[in-house]
């Protein structure tokens, strides 16, 4: 690999894209130690480049982009391009102090709140994918000629993850034709948010360079199986031992956090589910989890609990629970904060393990689901901006709500203006 020329500094902003400035190597350190200059609107950019006209920044302001130097990785050169180094960064006030309208600060202070309660959140990021522009034309699901399609892709992808210490545990051929899902290690929240941003990068800039091109967009077919991204997450004490499962079943503390993530599903979904092509792919009966319950390996379920092997003593220390109502075009900083918001809050009220739920939801009669206090998800943004809008300024803050509402209402009418917006989307999610 021939030496980076340029550095990347990025922030992965409230439309879920990796946006930023690069600078000449040579004055990477000096970036790094000092941060950037940052225009406040640009994190209220669509996904199509429009601004929101009611976003509270407009002309004025400046923030600063503040890399963190341990979160850095190399792309690899190519035809015609140097080799990049890219960091990920910060958004701050100008002084380097929080500011509300960063994912990955909002996340770190979750964080924080949570670790207080007295617990730690490890993550497993799974994100489904298509690649256009493959020539086989029909490789069965899961098949080794489906995964043989991008073997030589997937290994580049390997070798540059591995420049930042990050990697995959999958890479496998999905149901949809030319759909593929890549699961990642079990990390610390924030490092897992951040490497779930190095995945999609590197996997989107390996299929450019091949004149491919890698979409994470919810449903960018609407005769084509969804792209998910389901996130397993489990707790720890602070002296880390593993607190989810016991019993093949969530522990008290786990069932609590999930209850509270259920109870607030619809205020979560404004962060985790956030364009109105997520809509189009949480359907029931198409394993999105299109019902606020949980269920032991129940692909139906908002939360799928998987126990995994017990130990001598019977607890589950490698236990988790799936949260499955999320997709690619959501920020992945804002939606483990979102979840953990709403989970603190669940076992600050001590709230009671949900009742499992071992078979389709859909398949319950609307009384059967009323008595055990399921609800079908919301089926348009627009409902969960409402339902967010009163928690919103406890978990987030007021300006970033200004900020965050604006671009979720601006990308609907990005919506509304498109013939095609899932195809549109696609091209940059
Ligand atoms: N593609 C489905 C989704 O949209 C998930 C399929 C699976 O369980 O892997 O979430
Ligand atoms: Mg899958």
């Amino acid at each position: 690999m021939s030496s980076p020329r340029f550095a990347f500094f990025g922030n992965h902003e409230l439309s879920a894209i990796f946006r930023g400035r690069s600078v000449p190597i040579e004055l990477a350190d000096g970036a790094i130690k000092s941060g950037m200059p940052w225009v406040p609107t640009n994190v209220c950019l669509s996904a199509s480049n429009t601004i929101p006209p009611d976003n509270p920044f407009g002309p004025m302001g400046e923030t600063r982009l503040m890399p963190d130097p341990k979160r850095r990785i190399t792309l690899p050169k190519r035809e015609g391009r140097p080799a990049m180094d890219v960091y990920l960064a910060d958004i701050t006030e100008p002084d380097g102090s929080f500011w509300e309208a960063c994912g990955r600060s909002q996340l770190k202070r979750a964080l924080k709140d949570l670790e207080a309660a007295g617990y730690k959140l490890k993550v497993g990021f799974e994100h489904e994918l298509y690649i256009n522009g493959l020539t086989e034309i029909s490789a069965p699901a899961y098949s080794l000629p489906g995964s043989r399609a991008v073997a030589e892709l997937a290994s580049e992808v390997l070798d540059t993850l591995a420049t930042a210490g990050a990697g995959l545990d999958q890479f496998m051929s999905e149901f949809g034709q030319h759909q593929f899902e890549v699961s990642s290690p079990v990390r610390g929240a924030l490092k897992g948010a951040d490497e779930a941003v190095f995945t999609r990068e590197v996997i989107r800039d390996a299929a450019l360079a091949r004149g491919l091109r890698a979409t994470f967009a919810p449903k960018p077919d609407l005769s084509q199986a969804g792209s998910g991204v389901h996130i397993h997450m489990s707790l720890w004490d602070t002296h880390g031992a593993p607190v989810t499962g016991a019993h093949d079943a969530p522990t008290p503390v786990a069932g609590a956090f999930a209850a509270g993530i259920l109870r607030q599903i619809e205020a979560v979904m404004a962060y985790t589910a956030p364009t109105p092509n997520s809509y189009d792919r949480i359907a029931p009966s198409s394993w999105v989890g299109a019902f606020n319950c949980m269920g032991v390996k129940n692909r139906e379920a908002a939360i799928r609990f998987v126990p995994r092997a017990a130990d001598k003593d019977g607890n589950n220390p490698a236990a988790s629970m799936e949260y499955r109502l999320t997709d690619g075009s959501a920020n992945p900083y804002l939606t483990l904060a979102a979840l953990i918001r709403a989970g603190l809050a669940g076992i600050g009220d001590q709230l009671a393990t949900p009742v499992g739920v071992d078979q389709d939801p859909a398949t319950l009669s609307d009384e059967e689901r009323a008595a055990r206090g399921i609800r079908r998800v919301p089926s348009s943004l627009a409902q969960v901006l409402d339902a967010a809008e009163p928690l919103a300024a406890a978990w987030f803050g007021e300006t970033f709500w200004r900020a965050y509402r604006s671009v979720r209402r601006n990308e609907i009418n990005d919506a509304a203006k498109s013939a095609d917006y899932g195809a549109q989307l696609a091209r940059v999610i």
